[in-house]
């Protein structure tokens, strides 16, 4: 029998707002533990939250970016559970009326295209954190984290494959990267990854028995971690199991996903309208305003550089995966440099040095001018092509443009005739026997003099010149 998943993803995304989402304590990442607390997020009796106007608009700005519908208006409710790193004991979150509806997100896997619906992104506060195993016998809890807004986006059950999976948690993080909402770190844990996974035999309406898998934080394990659990799932079906609703974690190291908890220990949460918090009604000028500012999207993006540039749908895909990279990209263009050849440099040298020194595309020393000018040295004929990469990695190294290195390491192309003649013509007088091999029929052996010039002038050599020379004196 062939069996079908059914994926359903929650993400949860920290916002960028510079303060939390209740109290004004700052939301930096890596401070000393509890140096960013108030009375508001460590829940001492008697304060009041007051709402962070920044989070709703990054909240509806991703609703926007992700064609939801905006609620008109929206509250929040006390989501009641105990732990040690939620003091107040509730957590403000959203259950009835979310600030975001109904929205989708078209995604292309091995050149299908699939829209993934939204049920709805809502607002909340995250929690803190417990630190265990830093002192013996005791554990500790950091309340640094606690009351920095998170946006929770929650998809239909439409996604049939770990890849499309994959596919929708890199589309929406590029979105979120693209609107300035979130930073989308998942290794930090800015962005993190939640799926509801279940099997049924093909062509069956009725949906199966869901596990929810956590603890995948990165888009590898998101597809990893899927592919694993619907096989053991599948399996399971087979072997005349039943498959139990549970919580289930992924354990990169074995490559498993393992039981953490069955859902009959769940929580009731007895979710209620906070009552400390007014509903909120959105006027329209004020989502106008927002829709006003919103920056070129992947998809729009796309779309525009395959036919203004062109670029081959590939290549587009990779230049516009960041914004960043995008916008480097057309500054570079913009300053002359053929499309087609920016986006070799960026895809390939580009994107290997960053990938070394795990940088992003917008915190390096070599800029779209940089890169520029460059090829207009190589068109000048200045500098030959296999110059251009130790140039560009020097540019890439020292922020310097590519002349003053060409000029520094005497990097120039050597273009006259008569000086490659005369080393030509002692590369031949060296190798006598490889000249009667080659008048012979040896064809190969053309090479072999090309790479005797080549090194002989450390790859300064023209080699257009090269080989229309040694075709002249061998032919
Ligand atoms: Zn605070």
């Amino acid at each position: 029998m062939q069996y079908e998943a059914v994926i359903g993803l929650e993400i949860h995304a920290q916002l960028l707002t510079e303060t939390k989402i209740f109290c004004g304590c700052s939301t930096k990442f890596g401070s000393e533990p509890n140096t960013q607390t108030c009375p508001v997020c460590t829940g001492l009796p008697g304060v009041l939250p007051v709402m962070n106007e920044k989070a709703v608009e990054y909240v509806i700005r991703t609703g926007l970016a992700v064609n939801c519908e905006i609620s008109p208006s929206s509250r929040f409710a006390r989501k009641n559970y105990f732990y040690p790193d939620l003091p107040k004991g509730y957590q403000i979150s959203q259950f009835e009326q979310p600030l975001c509806g109904m929205g989708h997100i078209d995604i292309t896997v091995d050149g299908s295209a699939r829209r993934i619906g939204l049920t709805r992104i809502h607002l909340e506060e995250d929690a803190g954190k417990n630190i265990h195993g830093a002192a013996a016998d005791r554990s500790h809890v950091d309340l640094n984290r606690a009351g920095t807004p998170l946006m929770e986006i929650v998809s239909e059950p439409d996604i049939r494959t770990p890849q499309e999976a994959a596919e929708f948690v890199k589309k929406l993080r590029a979105i979120v990267r693209y609107i300035g909402v979130c930073d989308g770190n998942m290794e930090q844990g800015s962005l993190r990854c939640d799926a509801n996974v279940s099997v049924r035999p093909a062509g069956q309406q009725e949906f199966g028995v869901k596990t929810e898998i956590k603890n995948m934080n990165s888009f590898r394990y998101v597809e990893k971690a899927l592919e694993y659990e619907i096989k053991r799932q599948i399996r399971a079906l087979k072997d005349g199991e039943r498959i139990i609703q549970e919580t289930r974690l992924w354990n990169t190291d074995k490559g498993i996903t393992e039981s953490m908890r069955s859902k009959e220990e769940a929580h009731d949460y007895r979710y209620f309208p906070d009552p400390d918090l007014m509903p909120i009604e959105f006027e329209s000028s004020w989502i106008e305003n927002i829709k006003a500012g919103m920056p070129e999207l992947p998809d729009a993006k796309r779309e525009r550089f395959t036919r203004e540039y062109p670029l081959t749908g590939d290549d587009a895909d990779f230049i516009v995966s960041e914004r960043a990279a995008a916008e480097w990209f057309e500054e570079a263009v913009r300053l002359g440099g053929e499309p087609k050849a920016v986006c070799n440099w960026v895809k390939g040298d580009l994107a290997r040095l960053l990938n070394e020194d795990n940088k992003q595309i917008d915190q390096c020393l070599l800029r779209p001018a940089h890169l520029a000018a460059m090829l207009k040295l190589i068109d000048k004929g200045t500098i030959s092509g296999k110059i251009a990469k130790s140039v560009f990695e020097e540019m890439y190294k020292t922020g310097k443009d590519a002349e003053e290195i060409v000029k520094e390491k005497g990097l120039v192309q050597v273009s006259d005739e008569s000086e490659i003649e005369q080393i030509i013509d002692g590369i031949l007088k060296d190798s006598p026997g490889e000249v009667a091999r080659f008048k012979a029929g040896d064809a190969k052996l053309m090479g072999f003099f090309v790479g005797q010039a080549m090194k002989a002038t450390k790859g300064k050599a023209n080699p257009k010149v090269v080989n229309e020379l040694l075709r002249k004196k061998l032919g």
